[in-house]
């Protein structure tokens, strides 16, 4: 099947005995037992539910995975990931990462005994000087967030293997639709399912796909003993959006082409961050891995003032948190998802007060470059 079929049939034998044509919500917390001694499919819904299996089936085809773990958000998928590493591991990671998972390695899993080096994932002489004996994986975003920088998915597995480390990759930005991670060589694909999977900024989820049988194994352990999964409503909720993620992605990435050319048409722009551009360093590894370049464009303006100003005045663009679903979102990602990056380190890489980032959506792309424009001209 392709794959806009699989968004749909992925996992149709698994549904229920009524036929219905959706995987109905199977609210239950417990499950009946057959018999003394008998094994049921289902037991307890923290260990596995009707309705997250199925989404879960589902992501793991999309994917190519040998299993997929749903979550209760993307940042419980990576937490749960992270317990398949010992207290003294250490990890290579993009240094353009989501600012929760920055926070995550670096004032939790760093406090429990982990270390990481925080490094350009797409330079990969850079990322092979840091490998020491204790080195486990390499985490990588790409594109990265918010600076968009590609790093070649390929190139580190083959480095990962080489060293028998784990390449785990946050596929959120361009989700399997345009970019499969685990057919590039990746071990572990990470999402945070709120953004371009569920598709309609109504539910958190996250996931972790598994390449081999080893990997789930463990993943199983410790998804079913941390018990962060997604509730029963909320994975309906997701599969939902995932019925129509092809179709929304190819209006996304259409209406990021054509927002990402009127900014930089514009003089008060100094930079568009968007990996479509034909002299974006990541152009070439972006059309070698990937079939789109997603909806993700962050951009600097000349002044923080006008910066406000954008904030402030846009109608059909929402000045909020998060990404990835039909409504287009402005953010600062100085206030929000860096916040909790220090100053100086962020302002070295560019996140500064004139700093802002679009998550395009699913509007006519004439509203939203008209909305930009008036909002630029107040
Ligand atoms: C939002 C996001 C996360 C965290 O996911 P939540 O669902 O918000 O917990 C992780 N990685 C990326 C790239 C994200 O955009």
């Amino acid at each position: 099947m392709e794959f806009e079929t699989l968004c749909l049939h992925a996992d149709d034998n698994k549904k229920d005995e009524w036929g219905t044509i959706t995987m109905p919500v199977c609210q239950a917390a417990t499950f009946v037992h057959k018999g003394v001694g008998v094994q049921s499919q289902y037991s307890y819904s923290r260990l596995s539910n009707p309705t997250r299996s199925h989404l879960e089936n589902t992501v793991a085809k999309l994917e190519g995975g040998v299993a997929a773990f749903a979550f209760s958000s993307g940042m419980a998928a990576i937490t749960t990931v992270m317990k398949l590493f010992k207290q003294d591991a250490h990890i290579i990671a993009s240094e353009d990462l989501y600012g929760g998972s920055l926070r995550l390695f670096r004032n939790v899993n760093t406090v429990e005994g982990m270390s990481f080096d925080f490094t350009d994932t797409g330079d990969i002489a850079r990322v092979r000087s840091l490998i020491n004996k204790n080195t486990k994986a390499i985490y990588c975003e790409t594109p990265s967030n918010p600076l968009m920088q590609v790093s070649d998915i390929a190139e580190l597995a083959a480095l990962a293997h080489e060293k028998g480390l784990l390449l785990i990759v946050d596929n959120t930005f361009l989700t399997p639709y345009f970019q499969r991670p685990l057919e590039l060589g990746a071990d572990i694909v990470i999402h945070s399912g709120t953004k371009y999977l569920g598709g309609h900024n109504d539910a958190l989820a996250g996931f972790a796909v598994a390449k081999t049988p080893e990997i789930a194994e463990k993943i199983a352990y410790y998804s079913k003993t941390i018990g962060a999964c997604l509730a029963p409503w909320d994975s309906f909720l997701i599969e939902r959006g995932i019925k129509t993620l092809p179709l929304r992605m190819d209006r996304i990435n259409a209406n990021a082409k054509l927002i990402a050319e009127w900014l930089r048409g514009r003089k008060e722009v100094k930079k568009v961050y968007y990996t479509g551009f034909e002299d974006h360093a990541g152009y070439a590894v972006s059309k070698k891995q990937a079939t789109g370049f997603g909806g993700m464009i962050s951009f600097e303006v000349e002044s923080k003032a006008l910066a406000e100003n954008i904030l402030s005045n846009v109608k059909v663009l929402q000045y909020a948190e998060s990404l990835g679903g039909v409504e287009s979102l402005i953010t600062y990602p100085m206030l929000q998802t860096h916040a909790d990056v220090p100053v100086e380190e962020r302002e070295m890489r560019g996140i500064n007060d004139r700093f802002l980032r679009i998550s395009v959506g699913i509007e006519n792309a004439k509203d939203l470059i008209d909305d930009l424009k008036q909002a630029f001209e107040r």
